[in-house]
């Protein structure tokens, strides 16, 4: 791959593509970020692309580049313009589905870390065009070979609060919740950790990109066992690699992966790996495990309720299991909701942020 359209590249996933992009000679064609414009000047100076854009058209005369697009309709822009085949979409959140959906329809490959594009939509989104940059489903990938598969499990850290008793909880702080005990992620992520929402997320997403509703997660503390795969003989077989997400984004940005990502896990340093229930009680989201893989196209409820119930959680207006409680009400409330197109998607995001915030 000679050239890509990063998207989100001031965050977490995007500064880590561009590692991997310039240690592998990889052009990048157009860099798109949020607010921080002091961290995509710094990228722009070093990785030169022909297009930026940013959210705000306000802040557009702080680029130091030339040609600098703003807001969705820039960044559909941007993908419409480009020559590069392949779109990195590492924007957070609902932003991000449009632009997925844009780059499939311009007939370009996604290299996808925006989880929520297929926890929306993914009953609208050809997977075929996606190559998942998520350390577990880039283990599932990794695992699976011809043979009959019986159920796909991802692992989970448990997030902030894993040692916590259900009582501290209760007060915890969103501060408090951003202190994953072992990635090094964005905000929005994180508190999804916490909350086991994310482990909720990658179900959905595996249920889209593998086809299959035979899926579970499960606790792992180390993070070094990313996904297992048990097989319909017996057999079960896991996936293990560092914590680090340069893996999974150079399987998906480069052709053939020939040396080193990653130092290879030390096993006699490694210490014992044991596995946990993921206990309903201290993460209340697990108890639509079930039901939303059955129903998967109310992962459009559940992503808006989410993403409204973490900003009442910030600004202090609602406790750490009250987000939890407002996204199961949201559940139960628009559980009828049938899209059947991206514009019906559209609508009904709407509709649960305004209910939610009524
Ligand atoms: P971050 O919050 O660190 O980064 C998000 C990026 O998107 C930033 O560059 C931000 O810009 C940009 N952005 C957000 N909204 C807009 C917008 N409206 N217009 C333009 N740019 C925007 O998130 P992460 O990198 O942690 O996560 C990105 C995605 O990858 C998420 O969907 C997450 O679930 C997924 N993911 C992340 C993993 C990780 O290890 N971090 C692992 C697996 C998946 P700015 O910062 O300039 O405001």
């Amino acid at each position: 791959m000679s050239s890509i359209v990063l998207l989100g590249s001031t965050g977490s996933i995007g500064v880590n593509t561009l590692r991997i992009a310039q240690k592998h000679n990889i052009t990048i064609e157009a860099l798109v970020a949020g607010d921080n414009i002091e961290l995509l000047n710094q990228q722009i100076a070093l990785h030169k692309p022909k297009f930026v854009a940013i959210r705000e058209s306000a802040k557009t005369h702080l680029v130091n580049h030339p040609r600098v697009y703003s807001g969705n309709e820039g960044i559909e822009t941007i993908i419409e313009q480009s020559c590069s085949d392949t779109v990195v979409n590492a924007l957070v959140g609902y932003a991000g589905m449009l632009p997925t959906i844009k780059a499939i329809k311009m007939n370009k490959k996604v290299a996808l870390a925006n989880k929520e594009s297929l926890v929306v939509a993914g009953e609208f989104i050809d997977t075929s065009r996606i190559t998942p940059i998520d350390s577990e489903h880039f283990g599932l990938w990794y695992l699976l070979n011809d043979k009959k598969s019986k159920q796909l499990i991802i692992t989970a850290s448990g997030g902030a609060f894993r040692d916590w008793s259900i009582e501290a909880m209760h007060k915890a702080t969103f501060k408090e919740a951003l202190n994953h005990p072992n990635w090094s992620m964005g905000s929005k992520i994180t508190i999804d950790s916490a909350t086991m929402t994310n482990k909720l997320f990658e179900l959905l997403e595996a249920r889209w990109l593998f086809g299959t509703t035979q899926l579970d997660g499960v606790i792992e503390r180390r993070s070094i066992v990313h996904a297992l795969v048990e097989f319909v003989d017996g057999s079960t077989t896991a996936h293990f690699a560092g914590v680090d997400m340069r893996l999974p984004i150079a399987y998906a940005l480069l052709d053939s992966v020939e040396d080193e990502i990653l130092p290879s896990v030390d096993l006699l340093k490694m210490g014992a790996i044991s596995f946990e229930a993921i206990s309903p009680q201290k993460y209340p989201i697990w108890q639509i495990k079930s039901d939303i893989l059955t129903n998967p196209h109310l992962g459009v409820v559940i992503n808006a309720a989410n993403e409204e119930a973490i900003e009442l959680f910030k600004q202090g207006a609602c406790s750490f299991f009250e987000m939890s409680d407002r996204v199961l009400e949201c559940y139960q409330k628009f559980h009828n909701a049938k899209p059947t197109s991206i514009e019906d998607i559209i609508a009904i995001d709407r509709e649960v942020r305004r209910y939610i915030n009524g």
